[in-house]
Protein backbone atom coordinates (compact mmCIF):
# COMPACT_ATOMS: atom_id res chain seq x y z
CA UNK A 1 0.00 0.00 0.00
CA UNK A 2 1.41 3.32 -1.04
CA UNK A 3 1.45 6.06 2.02
CA UNK A 4 1.29 9.32 3.00
CA UNK A 5 1.82 11.92 5.77
CA UNK A 6 -0.17 15.25 5.19
CA UNK A 7 0.88 16.88 8.36
CA UNK A 8 4.53 18.16 8.73
CA UNK A 9 6.39 20.89 10.44
CA UNK A 10 9.83 22.20 9.19
CA UNK A 11 12.33 24.49 10.56
CA UNK A 12 10.08 27.22 8.36
CA UNK A 13 7.78 26.93 11.58
CA UNK A 14 8.30 25.07 14.79
CA UNK A 15 10.19 21.72 13.29
CA UNK A 16 13.23 20.86 13.57
CA UNK A 17 13.67 19.14 10.17
CA UNK A 18 14.66 21.73 7.12
CA UNK A 19 11.86 21.44 4.28
CA UNK A 20 15.21 18.98 2.18
CA UNK A 21 15.70 16.83 5.46
CA UNK A 22 11.53 16.05 5.92
CA UNK A 23 11.80 15.30 2.13
CA UNK A 24 14.93 12.66 2.78
CA UNK A 25 13.06 11.39 6.51
CA UNK A 26 9.63 10.56 4.19
CA UNK A 27 12.01 8.53 1.90
CA UNK A 28 13.52 6.65 5.15
CA UNK A 29 10.25 6.55 5.96
CA UNK A 30 8.95 4.99 2.71
CA UNK A 31 6.56 7.51 2.39
CA UNK A 32 5.08 8.21 -1.34
CA UNK A 33 3.93 11.97 -0.73
CA UNK A 34 4.08 14.54 2.41
CA UNK A 35 2.32 17.57 2.78
CA UNK A 36 4.55 20.44 4.32
CA UNK A 37 1.98 22.16 6.70
CA UNK A 38 4.23 24.55 8.39
CA UNK A 39 2.39 27.07 11.40
CA UNK A 40 1.65 30.59 9.72
CA UNK A 41 3.89 30.10 6.87
CA UNK A 42 4.28 28.78 2.82
CA UNK A 43 8.35 29.76 3.32
CA UNK A 44 9.47 26.05 3.63
CA UNK A 45 7.15 24.84 0.29
CA UNK A 46 9.86 26.09 -2.25
CA UNK A 47 12.98 23.91 -0.76
CA UNK A 48 10.60 20.47 0.01
CA UNK A 49 8.84 20.79 -3.77
CA UNK A 50 12.66 20.68 -4.95
CA UNK A 51 14.36 18.33 -2.86
CA UNK A 52 10.84 15.93 -3.92
CA UNK A 53 11.37 16.19 -7.16
CA UNK A 54 15.14 15.35 -6.61
CA UNK A 55 14.12 12.75 -4.24
CA UNK A 56 10.78 11.16 -6.14
CA UNK A 57 8.95 12.27 -3.74
CA UNK A 58 5.59 13.91 -4.08
CA UNK A 59 5.30 16.88 -1.92
CA UNK A 60 1.82 18.81 -1.34
CA UNK A 61 2.56 22.61 -0.37
CA UNK A 62 0.16 23.03 2.51
CA UNK A 63 0.01 25.30 5.71
CA UNK A 64 -1.36 25.28 8.99
CA UNK A 65 -3.11 28.24 10.13
CA UNK A 66 -4.80 28.90 13.41
CA UNK A 67 -8.66 30.51 13.25
CA UNK A 68 -10.58 32.51 16.01
CA UNK A 69 -13.21 30.49 17.30
CA UNK A 70 -15.16 31.78 20.04
CA UNK A 71 -11.98 33.00 21.30
CA UNK A 72 -10.03 29.78 20.62
CA UNK A 73 -7.77 29.08 17.79
CA UNK A 74 -8.79 26.04 15.48
CA UNK A 75 -6.21 25.03 13.24
CA UNK A 76 -7.07 24.38 9.66
CA UNK A 77 -4.83 22.95 6.85
CA UNK A 78 -4.51 24.44 3.71
CA UNK A 79 -3.61 21.65 0.62
CA UNK A 80 -2.34 22.63 -2.77
CA UNK A 81 -2.05 26.40 -1.62
CA UNK A 82 -0.31 29.14 -4.05
CA UNK A 83 2.25 30.04 -1.67
CA UNK A 84 2.77 33.28 -3.93
CA UNK A 85 -0.92 33.97 -3.61
CA UNK A 86 -1.04 38.57 -2.44
CA UNK A 87 -4.20 37.90 0.03
CA UNK A 88 -2.45 35.12 1.54
CA UNK A 89 0.96 36.61 2.24
CA UNK A 90 -0.92 39.61 3.33
CA UNK A 91 -2.93 37.92 6.19
CA UNK A 92 0.23 36.05 7.41
CA UNK A 93 2.44 39.09 7.57
CA UNK A 94 -0.84 40.55 10.42
CA UNK A 95 -0.52 36.83 11.97
CA UNK A 96 3.55 36.77 12.06
CA UNK A 97 3.37 40.26 13.39
CA UNK A 98 1.29 39.76 16.31
CA UNK A 99 3.15 36.88 16.90
CA UNK A 100 6.22 38.75 17.67
CA UNK A 101 3.61 41.51 19.51
CA UNK A 102 3.00 37.84 21.99
CA UNK A 103 6.17 36.54 21.51
CA UNK A 104 8.00 39.83 22.97
CA UNK A 105 5.30 39.64 26.30
CA UNK A 106 6.62 36.41 26.91
CA UNK A 107 10.12 37.25 26.72
CA UNK A 108 9.38 40.23 28.66
CA UNK A 109 7.31 38.62 31.60
CA UNK A 110 10.68 36.01 31.48
CA UNK A 111 13.52 37.99 31.93
CA UNK A 112 11.21 40.26 34.80
CA UNK A 113 11.65 36.92 36.88
CA UNK A 114 15.72 36.47 36.10
CA UNK A 115 15.14 33.86 32.86
CA UNK A 116 17.38 35.42 31.02
CA UNK A 117 16.17 34.54 27.33
CA UNK A 118 16.23 36.80 23.69
CA UNK A 119 13.86 36.38 20.90
CA UNK A 120 16.87 36.20 18.37
CA UNK A 121 17.82 32.69 20.54
CA UNK A 122 14.44 31.42 19.47
CA UNK A 123 14.78 30.92 15.59
CA UNK A 124 17.62 27.99 15.36
CA UNK A 125 19.78 30.15 13.13
CA UNK A 126 17.30 30.80 10.53
CA UNK A 127 15.69 34.63 11.40
CA UNK A 128 12.50 33.82 9.09
CA UNK A 129 11.04 31.11 10.98
CA UNK A 130 7.82 31.91 12.69
CA UNK A 131 8.04 31.48 16.06
CA UNK A 132 5.50 29.47 18.31
CA UNK A 133 5.49 28.88 22.20
CA UNK A 134 7.20 25.35 21.19
CA UNK A 135 10.50 27.25 20.57
CA UNK A 136 9.88 28.89 24.09
CA UNK A 137 9.10 25.28 25.03
CA UNK A 138 12.99 24.54 23.43
CA UNK A 139 14.65 27.21 25.19
CA UNK A 140 13.43 26.01 28.65
CA UNK A 141 14.45 22.49 28.25
CA UNK A 142 17.83 23.64 26.65
CA UNK A 143 18.45 26.03 29.65
CA UNK A 144 17.46 23.60 32.62
CA UNK A 145 14.24 25.26 33.28
CA UNK A 146 11.76 22.08 32.08
CA UNK A 147 12.73 18.35 31.50
CA UNK A 148 11.13 18.05 28.12
CA UNK A 149 8.64 20.40 26.12
CA UNK A 150 5.74 18.84 26.89
CA UNK A 151 7.02 19.58 31.09
CA UNK A 152 7.66 23.43 29.68
CA UNK A 153 4.17 23.54 28.42
CA UNK A 154 2.56 22.53 31.86
CA UNK A 155 4.75 24.60 33.77
CA UNK A 156 5.24 27.63 31.87
CA UNK A 157 3.06 28.23 28.37
CA UNK A 158 0.06 26.59 28.93
CA UNK A 159 -3.06 28.85 29.29
CA UNK A 160 -3.10 29.63 32.90
CA UNK A 161 0.15 29.34 33.42
CA UNK A 162 2.78 31.72 34.15
CA UNK A 163 4.24 32.90 31.10
CA UNK A 164 0.91 31.97 28.66
CA UNK A 165 0.33 35.03 26.43
CA UNK A 166 -2.58 35.76 24.44
CA UNK A 167 -2.01 36.01 20.66
CA UNK A 168 -5.11 36.52 17.90
CA UNK A 169 -6.21 34.67 15.67
CA UNK A 170 -7.68 35.05 12.02
CA UNK A 171 -11.26 35.42 12.00
CA UNK A 172 -12.91 32.15 11.44
CA UNK A 173 -14.14 33.15 7.51
CA UNK A 174 -11.35 35.29 6.71
CA UNK A 175 -8.74 32.22 7.45
CA UNK A 176 -10.95 29.88 5.12
CA UNK A 177 -11.40 32.46 2.54
CA UNK A 178 -7.90 33.24 2.13
CA UNK A 179 -6.86 29.92 1.86
CA UNK A 180 -9.77 28.89 -1.12
CA UNK A 181 -8.56 32.28 -2.52
CA UNK A 182 -5.08 30.77 -3.18
CA UNK A 183 -6.04 27.69 -4.51
CA UNK A 184 -6.07 25.51 -1.23
CA UNK A 185 -8.58 22.82 0.23
CA UNK A 186 -9.43 23.71 3.88
CA UNK A 187 -9.18 21.05 6.27
CA UNK A 188 -10.11 20.86 9.78
CA UNK A 189 -7.28 19.62 11.78
CA UNK A 190 -6.56 17.31 14.42
CA UNK A 191 -10.43 17.88 15.81
CA UNK A 192 -10.27 15.83 19.04
CA UNK A 193 -7.54 18.61 20.34
CA UNK A 194 -9.94 20.90 21.78
CA UNK A 195 -11.36 18.29 24.09
CA UNK A 196 -15.29 19.75 23.00
CA UNK A 197 -18.19 17.95 24.47
CA UNK A 198 -19.45 16.13 21.40
CA UNK A 199 -22.39 18.98 20.84
CA UNK A 200 -19.83 21.74 21.07
CA UNK A 201 -17.84 19.96 18.37
CA UNK A 202 -20.71 18.58 16.35
CA UNK A 203 -21.27 23.09 16.06
CA UNK A 204 -17.81 23.55 15.06
CA UNK A 205 -17.73 20.90 12.54
CA UNK A 206 -21.43 22.56 11.46
CA UNK A 207 -19.25 26.31 11.45
CA UNK A 208 -16.09 25.04 9.71
CA UNK A 209 -18.01 23.53 6.82
CA UNK A 210 -20.46 26.21 6.31
CA UNK A 211 -17.08 28.19 6.19
CA UNK A 212 -15.89 25.93 3.45
CA UNK A 213 -14.21 23.30 4.90
CA UNK A 214 -13.95 20.51 2.55
CA UNK A 215 -11.88 18.14 4.62
CA UNK A 216 -11.37 16.12 7.94
CA UNK A 217 -8.10 14.87 9.61
CA UNK A 218 -9.41 12.16 11.21
CA UNK A 219 -6.24 9.92 10.76
CA UNK A 220 -3.75 11.43 13.60
CA UNK A 221 -0.97 10.36 15.61
CA UNK A 222 -2.49 10.87 18.95
CA UNK A 223 -5.96 8.96 17.41
CA UNK A 224 -6.92 5.38 18.14
CA UNK A 225 -8.78 3.26 16.17
CA UNK A 226 -11.85 4.14 17.75
CA UNK A 227 -11.53 7.80 17.42
CA UNK A 228 -10.19 7.75 13.81
CA UNK A 229 -13.56 5.54 13.08
CA UNK A 230 -15.70 8.29 14.90
CA UNK A 231 -14.18 10.92 12.78
CA UNK A 232 -14.72 8.89 10.00
CA UNK A 233 -17.75 8.95 10.75
CA UNK A 234 -18.64 12.55 11.73
CA UNK A 235 -16.98 13.47 7.91
CA UNK A 236 -19.64 11.14 6.24
CA UNK A 237 -22.21 13.01 7.89
CA UNK A 238 -20.66 16.20 6.96
CA UNK A 239 -19.74 15.39 3.24
CA UNK A 240 -15.98 15.98 3.97
CA UNK A 241 -13.11 13.83 2.57
CA UNK A 242 -11.01 12.24 5.11
CA UNK A 243 -7.59 13.18 5.47
CA UNK A 244 -4.23 12.08 7.67
CA UNK A 245 -1.26 12.98 9.19
CA UNK A 246 1.69 12.92 12.00
CA UNK A 247 1.78 16.14 12.92
CA UNK A 248 6.01 15.54 12.76
CA UNK A 249 7.77 17.85 14.51
CA UNK A 250 11.56 16.39 14.14
CA UNK A 251 13.12 16.36 17.35
CA UNK A 252 10.65 19.17 19.12
CA UNK A 253 7.48 16.47 19.70
CA UNK A 254 7.75 12.56 20.43
CA UNK A 255 5.90 12.14 16.89
CA UNK A 256 7.21 9.87 13.87
CA UNK A 257 6.56 10.54 10.67
CA UNK A 258 4.36 8.33 9.06
CA UNK A 259 1.99 7.13 11.46
CA UNK A 260 -0.35 6.25 11.90
CA UNK A 261 -0.99 4.48 8.44
CA UNK A 262 -2.73 7.07 5.77
CA UNK A 263 -3.18 5.41 2.54
CA UNK A 264 -2.42 7.03 -0.41
CA UNK A 265 -6.06 7.18 -1.97
CA UNK A 266 -6.94 9.59 0.63
CA UNK A 267 -4.87 12.23 -1.51
CA UNK A 268 -6.06 10.75 -4.53
CA UNK A 269 -9.63 11.33 -3.57
CA UNK A 270 -8.56 15.35 -1.76
CA UNK A 271 -7.56 16.56 -5.42
CA UNK A 272 -10.80 15.22 -7.02
CA UNK A 273 -12.69 17.36 -4.99
P1 LIG B 1 1.38 29.18 19.59
O1 LIG B 1 0.58 29.05 18.34
O2 LIG B 1 2.70 29.84 19.37
O3 LIG B 1 0.60 29.77 20.72
O4 LIG B 1 1.76 27.70 20.04
C1 LIG B 1 0.79 26.69 19.96
C2 LIG B 1 1.43 25.40 19.54
O5 LIG B 1 2.01 24.79 20.68
C3 LIG B 1 0.43 24.41 18.98
O6 LIG B 1 0.54 24.32 17.59
C4 LIG B 1 0.78 23.09 19.60
O7 LIG B 1 1.28 22.21 18.61
C5 LIG B 1 1.90 23.39 20.57
N1 LIG B 1 1.60 22.83 21.89
C6 LIG B 1 0.58 23.15 22.71
N2 LIG B 1 0.65 22.42 23.86
C7 LIG B 1 1.73 21.61 23.73
C8 LIG B 1 2.35 20.61 24.56
N3 LIG B 1 1.86 20.29 25.76
N4 LIG B 1 3.44 19.98 24.08
C9 LIG B 1 3.94 20.29 22.89
N5 LIG B 1 3.41 21.21 22.06
C10 LIG B 1 2.33 21.87 22.47
ZN1 LIG C 1 3.62 22.95 15.42
FE1 LIG D 1 -2.11 21.90 14.87
FE1 LIG E 1 0.59 20.86 13.18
Amino acid sequence: MKRIDLHVHTTASDGTFSPAEAVVHAKLRRLSAIAVTDHDTPAGIPEALEAGAAMGLEVIPGIEVSVDYRGKGIHILGYFIDPSAASLRHLLNWVVAERRRRNEEICAAMRADGIAIRLEELDGGDPESVIGRPHFASWLVSHGWASDVNDAFRRFLNRDQRYYRRRSYIPLRQGMDVIRDAGGKPVMAHPLQYRYPEEELLTLVRTLTDAGAVGMECLYSQYDAEQSAYLRSLAADFGLAVTGGSDFHGARKPIEMGIPDVPYELLQKLKEL
